[in-house]
């Protein structure tokens, strides 16, 4: 029921359908069988999935979905773990769910990167070609992630660029991807029988439809002007925008400020590190860690001093009295907005 319900919740879906999404998962022919191959990557996507505690890792396998083959989990290996993929692939041809971590390097025919004496295209192409619906896990397996930086030695990329044409996938990008995210996708696919809505990149909306910079915990003082500028600093111990210091959030699509990671515990900002907008191909590591991000959206301007702690109560510079006033002046008008709206009382009918 806790997973379920956090499930709901992750994806947006009112907490009625809480009941239809547990009868989904409740029903034991209705785990789907899930084929997960690892290639040109960390692993640190089956670890986020390995710390989240509801669901625990044991539940998931054993009550969520039928696990067929997982290079990190599994216990069998060698000729003995290739004939079991390949069983599991002719038993369940065209009804599985192939989950793929990591990138596929094209190189020489993609000789960097071979499993059990077969290139990671080939087995990519075979296990896709069979798969009901494939979900790309992790940066590397959406876009090529760290693995295809430039100079892109094994001419890394992700998934999509060998997907059997026509096939059913869906993108689940971050370094790692919240195992929350992954775990709803599934109980999306196990109650509706379909992919949730998806975005151009084929993210799920439910997950990439917002940005960091909308709901980070630090956006008060974003929208403050009070902004680190040195790590260790007073400012960064309180907490402030980590925008100055490279922060990726404003142009980045996620939803790590809501649900966190390690069981909600962290989460990048949270602890102080900027976001290095894992999820977006087009952002991850391809500008310096410390550039400034474009801000997407209409915001106050960033470039406002810094109104440091020692300064604070201590009068204003004529830039920081502007910006209060400006702030003013929009709540003051947002309040003339919500009056509006607000229902006429009677008229006195004795005026
Ligand atoms: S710039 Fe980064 S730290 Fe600052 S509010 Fe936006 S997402 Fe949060």
């Amino acid at each position: 029921m806790k997973a379920v319900t956090t499930a709901t919740a992750v994806m947006g879906l009112p907490l009625a359908m809480a009941e239809q999404v547990v009868a989904a998962a409740e029903k034991p022919d209705n785990r789907p069988p899930v084929i997960w191959l690892h290639f040109q990557e960390c692993t640190g996507c089956s670890e986020a999935l390995l710390r989240a505690n509801h669901p625990g890792i044991a539940e998931v396998i054993l009550e969520l979905i039928n696990l067929e083959y997982q290079e990190t989990l599994m216990a069998g290996a060698g000729h003995q773990a290739e004939a079991s993929l390949e069983n599991a692939i002719k038993k369940y041809a065209g009804k599985y769910i192939l989950i793929v971590e990591g990138s596929i390097p094209k190189l020489d025919n993609g000789v960097c990167c071979q499993i059990g004496g077969k290139t990671a295209m080939e087995s990519f192409k075979h296990a896709a070609e069979n798969a009901a619906y494939v979900i790309n896990l992790g940066a590397c397996a959406c876009n090529g992630g760290i693995v295809a930086i430039e100079p892109n030695p094994t001419q890394a990329f992700g998934a999509p660029e060998f997907m059997p044409e026509g096939k059913p996938y869906i993108n689940l990008p971050g370094c790692p991807p919240n195992p929350y995210n992954l775990l709803s996708v599934v109980l999306y696919l196990l109650t509706f029988g379909a992919l949730p809505e998806l975005d151009a990149q084929n993210r799920p909306l439910f997950a990439y439809g917002r940005l960091i910079h909308e709901h980070c915990e630090r956006r008060p003082h974003f929208d403050a002007g009070r902004f680190v500028r040195e790590f260790g600093s007073e400012e960064h111990k309180l907490g402030y925008c980590l925008y100055h210091m490279g922060c990726k959030g404003p142009e980045t699509y996620a939803n790590c400020s809501i649900i966190h990671f390690n069981d909600g515990a962290a989460w990048p900002i949270g602890t102080g590190c900027p976001c290095i907008g894992c999820t977006e191909g087009s952002v991850l590591f391809k500008n310096s860690l410390y550039s400034l991000a474009t801000v997407a959206q209409p915001t106050p301007n960033a470039n406002v001093p810094t109104a440091s702690p020692e300064g604070l109560g201590q009068g204003a510079t004529p830039t920081q009295t502007a910006f209060v006033g400006a702030a003013v002046g929009l709540a003051v008008g947002a309040g003339a907005v919500y009056a509006a709206r607000l229902p006429k009382e009677p008229e006195d009918e004795n005026k």
